[in-house]
């Protein structure tokens, strides 16, 4: 692979040596960056203490852990409040309830935020219906839901605010494509689905028991993989030119635990040898890099435009409850 600067635009091109074709990058690093810097701006304009996030974290797993940290520290880096509570993972739901009653009632805080996923025993759904609407700066309140899908959006998730943001700082068309989302999460791939249909996109929904998914895909000029599957979108699955954003994150310590076709790549198994561990998108890059018009990398593309969302996010709800009048809800 070869990366360069495009003297016109000023984007990384990236060719396949291999193919001889190229991909443009969906650059989110840069994107999130200037989020954040807006973010920062925003909060330092409004009256009383910087906007406050409290997150509440419930059990160790260390992945969870990883985005915690990042996601504080990236508020703290914009002069924003953060706090983490830390419940054991074999807490009752009832313990995770009574904290997200405090922290509706606090007037300290703006946003919470509850890290997915939760320990077996909790029940998601029970829990988002439990958040202060106003405070839910992941959008998963069943009422930011029903907005977003009536297409006025309250607060909308993290994730697929993202990757619209991604769409548009590129000037990506979006209304009269056809576009096909792979996974129908709460979290990631209705809600992608719902903003694009509210941008006019045709929009196809797919999951693990839609057939022909190739077929289905290739008709796309935008793909969003948020299956959580290492490389699971190859080059069959794209037309030629069309936008690939890969939202997937897994997590390999083992090169077995690969699929077959790329377990030969030299870069993952190098990653394996050299750091115990690789991050792998839902995509196989180096195959799709070769017929795609664009594409998200794994990491520096999704992944840093969540946490820019989540303090822009935090920032709009300390904005509307200043705008309310300060105290408590
Ligand atoms: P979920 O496990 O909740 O959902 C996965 C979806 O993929 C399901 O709808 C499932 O279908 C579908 N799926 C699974 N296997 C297949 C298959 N073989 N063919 C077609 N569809 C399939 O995952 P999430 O939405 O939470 O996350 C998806 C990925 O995105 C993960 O890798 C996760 O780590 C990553 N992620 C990244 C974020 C970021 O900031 N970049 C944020 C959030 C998630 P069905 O419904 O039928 O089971």
């Amino acid at each position: 692979m070869h990366r360069g600067k495009d003297p016109k635009k000023g984007f990384v091109i990236l060719r396949s040596v291999e193919r001889k074709t190229t991909a443009r990058i969906l650059d989110g690093t840069d994107l999130a960056r200037r989020l954040r810097e807006e973010a920062r701006a925003q909060a330092a304009d409004l009256p009383g203490p910087p906007p406050g996030l409290r997150v509440i974290l419930v059990g160790g797993d260390p992945a969870s852990e990883a985005y915690v940290s990042s996601k504080t520290k990236a508020m703290r880096e914009a002069g924003l409040r953060a706090e983490t509570i830390r419940l054991p993972a074999d807490a009752a739901p009832q313990a995770l309830l009574g904290e997200i009653d405090r922290a509706n009632q606090s007037a300290e805080i703006d946003g919470i935020l509850v890290q997915l996923p939760l320990p077996p025993g909790h029940d998601p759904r029970r829990i988002f219906d439990a958040l202060d609407p106003r405070k839910d700066v992941d959008g998963f309140h069943p009422e930011n839901v029903g907005l977003l899908h009536q297409g006025r959006p309250g607060f909308v998730p993290c994730t697929p605010a993202g990757i619209l943001a991604l769409l548009d700082d590129y000037a990506i068309p979006i209304a009269g494509r056809r576009a096909v989302v792979i996974g129908r999460s709460e979290i990631v791939g209705k809600p992608v689905a719902a903003l694009l249909t509210a941008r006019d996109a045709t929009v196809t929904l797919c999951h693990s028991k839609t057939r022909d998914l190739p077929a289905i895909c290739r008709e796309a000029e935008i793909v969003v993989a948020a299956i959580g599957r290492a490389g699971l979108v190859t080059e069959e699955f794209v037309r030629e030119g069309a936008t690939v954003i890969d939202v997937g994150i897994n997590r390999l310590t083992d090169i077995d635990a690969l699929p077959p076709h790329l377990r030969t790549r030299e870069r993952l198994r190098q990653a394996i040898k050299e750091r115990g561990k690789v991050l792998v998108g839902d995509v196989d890059f180096d195959r799709v890099a070769a017929v795609a018009g664009w594409i998200t990398p794994v990491p520096g593309g999704v992944g840093p435009l969540t946490v820019a969302m989540l303090l822009k996010n935090t920032v709009r709800a300390a904005r509307l409850r200043a705008s309310r009048g300060a105290g408590p809800l």
